[in-house]
């Protein structure tokens, strides 16, 4: 067999240096846990410290290389899966039937299985995963290789480019992970990021960039719509509420006998489907005749939209606070039906008011807290994904030492981090007008801020102005096509832009 032919996966040299990378992190993981506090390294940073100190402080080094060995040790068997798929394909030759295909898939899979001693189905998703990873995804693949981003990282890059094609995959690959790419991801790198937060931050950008699919695939899962109910341990249930197995069961029931009582030859929804929308009509407030239609919510929110997007000029998705990426449709209707609940945060830049309000003023304008809403998003502490309705706005430096009430000493924390801050030694670092607070922890470790990811709007090509008429922050316009200036765009909620008029006046219309 020549060993060449597997050249997708990256073949022996490939596997021979994902291997080496293991060792060398290995290395480094036994060096940190072989320094003990009688016998200091002449390097260490922590020297003068007491020997108690010392020993924490290189558990928790030992912990950071683990992590590295973790992630190498994974790529090491991305490596291994992908070429042992590859050269099982090449020995096997070309199928001549697509059953004969299905038993060779089946036949990998099962030797993947048994060799790892996992199960059939986690042995297909690793094998897809690898063979993402080594096809489409090579900086990623390189990432995990020396520890830069965990497994867990690198499987939300295989998973979410599916459905996209290689040029879109690689653009995408390119905004986490190459500098130099077109108005790359901003704020904390990949692999700073805890895995579901890294996961909101690409679906995110996927979205918004994609956005054809998205249409698409929620008018599929809309019609999906249902309620779930299943029975669980020590006599309790889900209907993703966790409850008593009898009050679970009543709810069940209660849930379906309505949906009966509105089927009908009038009524095309399924039974799933109706129970789904009264179950959401009855927790939202909707009564009666009102329960024939799925309700729009009427809570407060906030929804950042591409002004574009909702005069139905593009298709560009919204950001619904709490959420992530909504389909172009579904603001659109929020803000038609939910008028006065929205809190409309356009995508379009305006310079405005000054965000800064010094010391005269304790109290923060309700135009203010809205604009850390969409700056902040959640609470700012590192893996923390509490959003903004449960969470307090927290003043960076304490008024009473002297801190304003200006946007970059203001951050929001959730009650549980905002307590952390007041009882232990970590603190939030400086904001800024677009940039959450990072924070430092008691040993000194800095985790800078995740920060929102904002891509500058589409632009149709009937709504470029002719000569100059107006520059933003954002963008100038001229007769050609838009340049952006480096930096996110710039939001005031003060006053209402030439836009927002004329938005407010379309959505009235
Ligand atoms: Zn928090």
């Amino acid at each position: 067999m020549d060993t060449r032919l597997v050249a997708g996966a990256g073949g022996s040299t490939a596997v021979a240096d994902a291997v080496a990378s293991v060792a060398r992190l290995v290395g480094v993981l036994a060096g940190v846990v072989s320094r003990t506090p009688a016998a200091p390294s002449p390097t260490d940073h922590v020297a003068d410290a007491d020997p108690l100190e010392q020993l924490s402080e290189s558990c928790l080094e030992g912990l950071a290389a683990l992590a590295r060995v973790e992630a190498a040790t994974a790529a090491a068997k991305v490596r291994l899966v992908a070429t042992y798929a590859e050269a099982a394909t090449i020995i096997e030759g070309p199928a001549v039937s697509a059953h004969e295909a299905s038993a060779r898939e089946m036949t990998v899979v099962a030797e993947v299985a048994c060799v790892l001693t996992i199960g059939e189905r986690a042995a297909s998703a690793l094998l897809g995963e690898a063979h993402a990873l080594t096809t489409s995804l090579p900086a990623v693949l390189d990432a995990l290789q020396t520890g830069s981003i965990s497994w867990q990282h690198a499987r939300v890059l295989a998973e979410e480019i599916t459905g996209l094609s290689p040029t879109d995959a690689s653009a995408l690959e390119a905004h986490f992970f190459d500098p130099h790419a077109p108005n790359p991801a901003r704020g904390a790198a990949p692999g700073e990021l805890v895995p579901s937060r890294f996961r909101r931050k690409v679906r995110s950008w996927r979205e918004r960039n994609y956005p054809d699919t998205l249409e698409k695939r929620h008018a599929v899962s809309v019609a999906d719509r249902r309620m779930e109910y299943r029975p669980d341990a020590d006599g309790m249930a889900w209907i993703s509420l966790y409850l008593p197995g009898d009050a679970a069961c009543a709810v069940w029931n209660k849930a379906t006998a309505m949906a009966r009582g509105l089927q009908g030859p009038e009524e095309p929804r399924t039974l799933s489907q109706i129970r789904a929308d009264m179950a959401a009509g009855l927790l939202l407030g909707h009564t009666g005749q009102h329960l024939q239609k799925l309700p729009v919510p009427k809570a407060d929110v906030l929804v950042t939209v591409p002004v574009f997007s909702l005069l139905g000029l593009t298709e560009e998705p919204a950001e619904l606070d709490g959420y992530g990426p909504i389909p172009a449709s579904m603001a659109r209707r929020l803000v038609a039906d939910g008028a006065g609940s929205f809190y409309r945060v356009l995508v379009d830049p305006r310079d405005g008011a000054p965000l800064e309000i010094g010391r005269e003023n304790y109290r923060l304008p309700e135009s203010m807290k809205r604009w850390l809403r969409m700056r902040d998003g959640k609470c700012t502490f590192p893996g923390c994904s509490n959003h903004t309705l449960d969470n307090e706005v927290d003043h960076l430096t304490a008024w009473q030492q002297g801190g304003t009430t200006g946007i970059s000493n203001l951050g929001q924390a959730c009650p549980r981090h905002h307590r952390l801050k007041h009882r232990s030694a970590w603190t939030p670092t400086e904001a800024a007008k677009n940039e959450p607070p990072g924070w430092r922890s008691p040993t000194g470790r800095y985790y800078p801020a995740e920060q929102a990811d904002w891509v500058p709007p589409v632009i149709p090509q009937e709504c470029l102005p002719g000569p100059p008429k107006f520059s933003t922050g954002l963008a100038t316009f001229s007769t050609g096509p838009p340049t952006f200036s480096s930096g996110p765009p710039t939001f005031s909620p003060e006053t209402a832009s030439p836009f927002e008029q004329a938005l407010l006046a379309h959505v009235a219309a």
